[in-house]
């Protein structure tokens, strides 16, 4: 690369071809799947008022406290480039009054999302998300529902080695009563802890058991453990739901540990994680957050919903999918006219796929076979002038060297009919 060329801001993920076909097929099973259950896309800005994530997502989190990217805009408006999807998605749902016009709503987006972390394998500054959120549901049926969707996405993808870790949080009635266990246990280990948890033991405790530094994991191994301090409703919402997930044969692990790095959550909480990931382990994440709608100046609304790492799924999904198919057929003009001849064919037939390919730059028969060749056409459609004046194609099979002549006249039906065929 040359010195003067302007490259992309450090870590910001792009896809290329030929991977963003890949990334386009693995798209068009997620959407598929959602919409099958009843899902519908929401578009949504990416760019947000920066009060929005902090009230959301918390204050005290890491995604708030260093990874956003945040600036003044010409106005001195703080503005956030999204950090993740949900928090917009609520504010969606309260701005447009989904909630009036029916009692559930399913949606889904699919994006780009912004954080300040350090790149590495499966960590970048712009990476990409497919997520999903249901309102209007407080039942453990819809947990349910929405594990198993996601356990079918990875079947159909055959990703496999993906394991469900889940917990409860509990909710405003039983949940203070474990944050002032958890306070008193960090309390007596305050010194082993991370600068950061100390900060935050007060007022926002449970974060020290989604803290990644070595010091803080050792520290809070023998914590208490949220899933012994549930309310009775609570309990049962959590059993209920891995009652479903025995009946649909689903298999996960309770992880008492699980948190997550957002504040909004109640109740259940998951993971998947995918061992062939190593460290970015965590290919998708989500969980119920019912106090959320009503926190961003909603109606009181119960949510769960899931977002997955793009990136990491097509780590995992990626060499698993069905090869690119090639186009066709070459057509091989040889001169001038002869192309003019072949363009109306070439761009009739690629109305609905890509079933030609022509170059337009004159080139020698031999350079025409070798690219179609390359780009793994069953057949050449050979015209020069010779076949122009004799109103013929030579057609070569690729694979058997086998030449026989079509009529030039109406070469678009034949080779419409080889394609077909085939
Ligand atoms: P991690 O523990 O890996 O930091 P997270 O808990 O911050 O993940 P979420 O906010 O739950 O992640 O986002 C959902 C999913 O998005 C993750 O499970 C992961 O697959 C993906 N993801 C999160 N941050 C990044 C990133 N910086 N780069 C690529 N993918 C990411
Ligand atoms: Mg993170």
């Amino acid at each position: 690369m040359k010195k003067n060329q302007i490259k992309t801001v450090k870590g910001f993920n792009e896809v290329l071809p030929p991977e963003s076909f890949r990334w386009r097929m693995v798209e068009d099973k997620f959407r598929d799947l959602l919409e099958g259950y009843g899902f519908a896309e929401l578009r949504l800005a990416m760019l947000e008022s920066t009060e929005l994530f902090a009230r959301s997502i918390g204050d005290e989190t890491d995604i708030v406290e260093k990874e956003m990217y945040t600036f003044l805009d010409r106005s001195e408006r703080s503005l956030t480039l999204r950090p993740e999807g949900t928090a917009s998605v609520v504010r969606a749902f309260n701005q447009y009054s989904f909630g009036k016009t029916s009692e559930i709503n399913k949606l889904y987006y699919v994006g780009p999302m912004f954080r300040y972390e350090r790149p590495q394998k499966g960590r970048y500054r712009q990476f990409h998300q497919l997520g999903a959120e249901v309102f209007g549901e407080a039942s453990f049926y819809q947990d349910a529902e929405t594990l198993v969707m996601l356990a079918q996405l990875f079947h159909t993808l055959s990703v496999e080695g993906v394991i469900l870790h889940l917990n409860s949080l509990g909710c405003e009635a039983c949940r203070p009563a474990f944050r002032d266990q958890l306070k008193s246990f960090l309390l007596d280990r305050q010194t082993s802890l991370c600068s950061d948890c100390q900060r935050r033991i007060q007022e926002n405790p449970l974060r020290a058991l989604d803290c990644k530094n070595p010091a803080c994991r050792e520290a809070v191994v023998g914590a208490p453990q949220i899933n012994e301090s549930l309310c009775d409703d609570c309990r049962d919402h959590f059993s209920g739901l891995c009652g479903l997930l025995d009946d649909a044969g689903l298999d996960y692990q309770v992880n008492s540990q699980l948190v997550r790095g957002l504040d909004y959550y109640t109740r259940t909480t998951f993971e998947f994680l995918a061992g062939d990931l190593g460290a970015q382990n965590a290919v998708a994440a989500g969980g119920r957050y019912d106090r959320l709608v009503e926190e961003l100046g909603g109606k009181p609304t119960p949510a769960f919903g899931f977002a997955i790492g793009f990136e990491r799924l097509m780590m995992l999904a990626g060499d698993k999918l069905a090869p690119l198919s090639s186009p066709f057929a070459a057509l091989v003009p040889l001169g001038e006219a002869a192309l003019r001849r072949l363009f109306p064919i070439h761009v009739n037939l690629n109305r609905d796929a890509q079933v030609t390919t022509l170059s337009f730059q004159q080139k020698s028969l031999k350079s025409q076979l070798k690219k179609a060749d390359k780009d793994g056409v069953m057949y050449a459609l050979i015209v020069g002038p010779d076949e122009l004046s004799q109103e013929i194609a030579i057609c070569r099979n690729m694979r058997t060297k086998e030449q026989t002549q079509l009529p030039l006249r109406n070469l678009e039906e034949a080779l419409q009919e080889l394609y077909h065929e085939c």
